[in-house]
């Protein structure tokens, strides 16, 4: 597929406002949809609407065994066991899963260590400091170097005595991907835990649960085409089959008495109440999506974007970057400053003007944004259906607009 047989698939590149069509640009928050998605979310409301695992009706059961291959489709996507994948709504209760489902199993003692990089997205930060502070666990960061990457002499020290690491796999601000074989090789050395934020990660890269060996992956389908609301936590089969569920209801049973219950089979003993039944189809139809296109191409042409971003960037004098410059080090993100301009000011006037749609802020990550520019930072974040002609378009956007109001 080209890029402009790709694009014909998404209406919102359609959309015209105030005459101009728009440019988006804010893709590591959330990605587009294509029409393949839209149709299946539409169908399931349209056809097969119906709750799932509760009923001995056509609809039910066209809906039950719909949900259930959703779970089969995830696990060949990743590498994974049917009974490793559940689903969720996002990376954000993956890790709130992991966090809890420990916690029930009296996993941690007072004291014991987690350690997290210093480029960690607040999913991966505020759940571990509910523990440090309702349980005695001690968080600690590893430092990053000055080019951003994860210094893994200082994670060889600090994974000494830990029972839990949890790493991004792609950072959402600086854009860095740590080498996830040598840290899965240090952390596993010292008898730790892995757990993997792959919000960032899956999307881009081809991953293979199998083969990266953590213990939990975590990550959303709303960034790679699905819909919002659509996830999966995949876990190692003995972690789920030995700990405690997360969330307590219907649909994560198997017999319920006055005092005591006995858990569903996996994974759904860990999938309480109706879920996002409509979010699986879509889910289902980014997957078919994400394949056809190939991660090569979805690779190719997120490096030729990133570069063409990162090259013009570098000719604008008061721009600064926060992310490596060289694209095989990074994830298809350029974080950024006008020296001239607020961030804030920046993305507003940009959507203003050209319906650029770019961050600003903190964006989820606070103690690493905060420590560059109080402020915060801008952040132009590509996908596969990006263009180079919608990069330049953005770069003389914003060279205006820093000549402009800067
Ligand atoms: N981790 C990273 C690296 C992210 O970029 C994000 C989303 N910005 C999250 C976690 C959280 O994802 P969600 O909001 O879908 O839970």
């Amino acid at each position: 597929m080209n890029i402009e047989e790709i694009r014909e698939d998404f209406p919102l590149l359609k959309r015209i406002e105030n005459g101009k069509k728009i440019t988006y640009l804010d893709n590591a928050a959330t990605s587009l949809k294509p029409k393949q998605v839209i149709e299946a979310v539409t169908h399931y409301y349209e056809k097969e609407c119906a709750n799932v695992h509760r009923g001995l009706h056509l609809l039910s059961e066209e809906a039950s065994i719909k949900y259930e291959e959703s779970h089969e489709k995830v696990a060949k996507f990743v590498g994974s066991k049917k009974e490793e994948v559940v689903l969720t709504k996002n990376t954000t209760e993956g890790m709130n899963l992991v966090m809890y489902s420990l916690l029930n199993s009296d996993f941690f003692k007072k004291g014991d260590k987690i350690v997290v990089s210093g480029m960690e997205h607040h999913s991966n930060i505020v759940p571990w400091q509910f523990l440090e502070r309702k349980h005695g666990v001690n968080l600690e960061y590893v430092e990053l170097l000055d080019n951003f990457e994860v210094d893994m002499d200082d994670l060889k020290e600090k994974v000494k005595g830990a029972k839990l690491v949890s790493f991004s796999g792609a950072s959402n601000t600086v854009a860095t991907t740590p080498d996830l074989k040598k840290v899965e090789k240090i952390v596993h050395g010292e008898g730790a835990l892995l757990c993997i934020d792959g919000a960032q990660l899956v999307p881009h890269h081809n991953v293979n649960f199998k083969s990266l060996n953590a213990d939990f992956l975590a990550f959303s389908g709303h960034k790679m085409l699905a819909p919002t609301g659509t996830g999966a936590l995949i876990a190692k089969k003995e972690h789920l089959e030995k700990f405690e569920p997360f969330l307590f209801g219907g649909d994560m049973i198997q017999e319920v008495e006055l005092h005591k219950s006995t858990w569903n089979s996996l994974p759904y003993k860990f999938e309480a109440g109706t879920p996002n039944i409509a979010g699986s189809y879509g889910l289902c139809a980014a997957i078919d999506y994400i394949k056809k296109v190939g991660y090569k191409t979805i690779d190719r042409q997120e490096k030729l974007l990133t570069k063409l971003c990162i090259e013009e960037m570098e000719k604008i004098p008061s721009v600064e970057m926060y992310c490596p410059k060289d694209v095989n080090k990074q994830g298809g993100i350029v974080m950024f400053e006008s020296k001239k301009l607020a961030a804030h000011e920046l993305a507003m006037t940009l959507s203003e003007m050209e319906n650029i749609c770019i961050r600003s802020g903190m964006h989820c990550a606070e103690p690493l944004v905060s420590k560059i520019n109080k402020e915060g930072l801008a952040r132009a974040s590509f996908y596969f259906y990006n263009t180079e002609e919608e990069v330049h378009k953005f770069i003389s956007a914003l060279k205006e607009t820093i000549s402009l109001l800067g």
